[in-house]
């Protein structure tokens, strides 16, 4: 099949975003409220759009499993061309406060009125890709099969991502579009793990029996000292978050509980922290001196210690399909997309080691969860343009192959 798209330039691309439908989708999906678990309504929205374009949709049963009010939703695309399938995936959910969001838009650049979110974070993401596909519709441009993944709950615990129908998508690798800088490519995050630790020791009256206590809280203030809290190395973190115990300033406090979290790019190094956290809380309980409390039998004082793995890392290669594509895709819009690692955790992740592969892109995005957040129009026609030209070059990749193996 020839078509005069067959060697798109950037130009061309260029011409054919309208920017004026961008920005006014993007305004659509931010005032539609969809806080996480509550992302039914932009659901119908996109699954409408989708439709029109000639996809076939999907919608999974996560929603129930996470008590929200929609599954995750996916739209497929046959293209018209033969090629492995692309994937590409924004979240639907948004953080609070993100109600009643009163978009202003003045130069180009889109922010809420001060009293909410924005929302940038991520339906700047689904606007891009929701231009893309008009894009290659309407102007019939040749492309390989595309896979749209809209997940729910991503912002509380990357929840959607956890309960995605994975089979609903044959994709081996694909895009998530969900961060701030549009020539940047994330292709490695850490994995993490949270803790919660709960040390018992005796209560007793503060002024005057102290020696019958054992205060829970001085055990426990000393273990975290020892730790290497904040910044542990380049690639390794290490927070005490939530500290709860006491009763009141005149009794010696029985129980602390102390929550946090660690995460680091190298999986080897996060087990040799957790490890370094549980013996340095144990130590210090073994060099207390030991009481048997005679109502419960317990030897005192005592430690619960809960390791939860919260999300693995992710690691891709810079020689991976994924990023050689999307560079020769930016290097063709005379632009340089830079591979980097994230310190945060996002769907990719989880896709990761569900077997698909994912790069983050950004879409401009700027000052996300907080109530000055942003974003440029410009920005996200960047976006607009990098995605379509991965779709072409992925193609042509795939045309190249097959000749050279004639
Ligand atoms: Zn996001």
């Amino acid at each position: 099949m020839s078509s005069q798209y067959e060697q798109l330039p950037s130009a061309d691309l260029k011409k054919l975003i309208q920017k004026d439908r961008l920005s006014a989708c993007f305004l659509e999906l931010i005032q539609i409220d969809s806080v996480s678990k509550n992302e039914k309504n932009v659901s119908r929205l996109i699954q409408r759009l989708m439709k029109e374009l000639g996809a076939e949709i999907i919608t999974d049963t996560a929603g129930d499993m996470i008590g929200g009010n929609s599954g995750n939703l996916i739209a497929r695309f046959k293209g018209n061309m033969l090629a492995p399938p692309l994937m590409f995936c924004a979240h639907m959910d948004t953080v609070q406060p993100g109600e009643n969001i009163h978009p202003i838009l003045k130069n180009g650049l889109f922010k809420s009125d001060g009293r909410t979110i924005l929302g940038g974070d991520d339906k700047s993401g689904i606007a891009v890709i929701i231009e893309c596909m008009r894009i290659l519709k309407e102007n019939n441009i040749p492309h390989g099969p595309v896979e749209l993944v809209f997940t729910v709950a991503e912002e509380i615990g990357l929840l959607g991502a956890k309960h995605l129908q994975y089979d609903g998508i044959t994709a081996g690798f694909g895009y998530i579009l969900d961060m701030k800088d549009p020539d940047i490519i994330i292709t490695r995050a850490p994995s993490a793990i949270r803790f919660t630790i709960t040390i018992t020791g005796k209560d007793a009256h503060a002024g005057m029996e102290p020696e019958k206590g054992i205060n829970s809280i001085h055990i426990a203030s000393k273990a975290i000292a020892a730790l290497p809290v904040g910044r542990v190395d380049h690639e390794t973190t290490l927070n005490v978050g939530l500290i709860q115990g006491g009763v009141a300033t005149n009794i010696v406090p029985r129980t602390v509980t102390i929550e946090g979290e660690a995460r680091s790019l190298d999986a080897t190094k996060l087990k040799g922290l957790t490890k370094q956290i549980i013996d340095t809380f144990e130590s210090m309980i073994h060099s207390c001196p030991k009481f048997e409390e005679p109502e419960t039998a317990r030897i005192l004082p005592d430690i619960q210690i809960k390791i939860d793995e919260d999300f693995h890392s992710t690691f891709i290669a810079d020689d991976h399909p994924l990023v050689k594509t999307a560079r020769e895709a930016a290097s063709r819009l005379n632009r340089t997309l830079k591979t980097s690692h994230s310190g945060g955790a996002s769907d990719a992740n989880i896709f990761f080691h569900n077997g698909l592969v994912s790069g983050v892109l950004g879409t401009g995005m700027t000052d996300i969860h907080t109530v000055t957040e942003s974003i440029h129009l410009d920005d996200m026609i960047k976006t607009v343009e990098l995605i379509t030209m991965i779709i072409l070059v992925h193609l042509e990749n795939q045309q190249n192959d097959r000749r050279d193996n004639h």
